[in-house]
């Protein structure tokens, strides 16, 4: 059994005698350091895509969460403080050369876990690119996202009972119960507050010409109030297990 599935914990000589004894797939979250509204902190996707991943690793077995992607493609975020976006190009590069890395480490599937949208469709650019770019490593990850969000962030709230004008796609009752479960100690539940509960698709459009702010003055699409740390973790399980049913496929096991 390895000491922790998450290579930024482990020496080299361990993920090295890791990947020999065939611990051979990694995951690596693309994440972002965004603003999540009053109560919660810049780094939620980045936390949520670890924990996802570590949960994901642990279903499927012989696998490792590699670095997260701690910086992402937010511009519609960065009229808020703190907020660090990266052009699309930097984004690429990074994908890329992460890849590169677990490649030449011997890993022989990288898996790109989306833990922000804004990644999403670099993502889709860069990997009919990567996919075969290395001999002996596949690369690939989440391709279908608006299926990921039915069978998740849309599905799996309405089954807890939370409608989705609370449960929300940005900061919202969803996020704010996912931090509550993995990093209470950073939530700042006596700040929540309600935000913009139109669906998602209705706004979309102004927010990425516009920026978050002409949608919603605090940055929250959802209810940050009533969140719950123990849907928090059913939340972070739904994601695990439609992260381990992707990978699964891609090994056909
Ligand atoms: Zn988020």
């Amino acid at each position: 059994m390895s000491p922790s599935l998450h290579i930024d914990e482990l020496t080299t000589v361990q993920v090295g005698d890791l990947i020999r004894a065939g611990w051979t797939t990694v995951i690596v979250p693309l994440g972002a350091t965004e603003q999540h509204g009053p109560a919660l902190p810049l780094l939620v996707d980045n936390e949520h895509g670890l924990q996802t991943a570590m949960r994901a690793a642990r279903l499927i077995g012989r696998t490792l969460v590699g670095p997260v992607m701690t910086l992402g493609h937010s511009p519609e975020h960065t009229h808020f403080a703190g907020t660090v976006s990266l052009a699309k190009a930097t984004v690429a590069g990074i994908i890329h050369d992460i890849a590169e890395s677990h490649a030449r480490s011997g890993f022989r599937l990288v898996y790109f876990w989306i833990a922000h949208g804004g990644n999403h469709s670099i993502l889709q650019e860069m990997l009919p690119i990567l996919e075969n770019k290395w001999p002996g490593c596949r690369v690939t990850g989440l391709r279908d996202i608006g299926e990921y969000i039915s069978a998740t962030w849309d599905r799996v709230p309405l089954r807890e009972g939370i409608p989705l004008a609370r449960s929300g796609s940005h900061a919202g009752e969803f996020e704010t119960s996912i931090m509550l479960a993995a990093r209470p100690e950073l939530v700042r539940m006596d700040r929540a507050e309600a935000g913009n509960p139109a669906p998602f698709d209705s706004i979309c459009e102004q927010m990425m010409r516009d920026g978050m702010e002409a949608v919603s003055s605090n940055g929250v699409l959802g209810d940050q109030r009533g969140a719950d740390a123990g849907r928090g973790n059913i939340y972070l399980d739904a994601l695990a297990e439609y992260l381990a049913a992707g990978i699964r496929r891609e090994r056909g096991s």
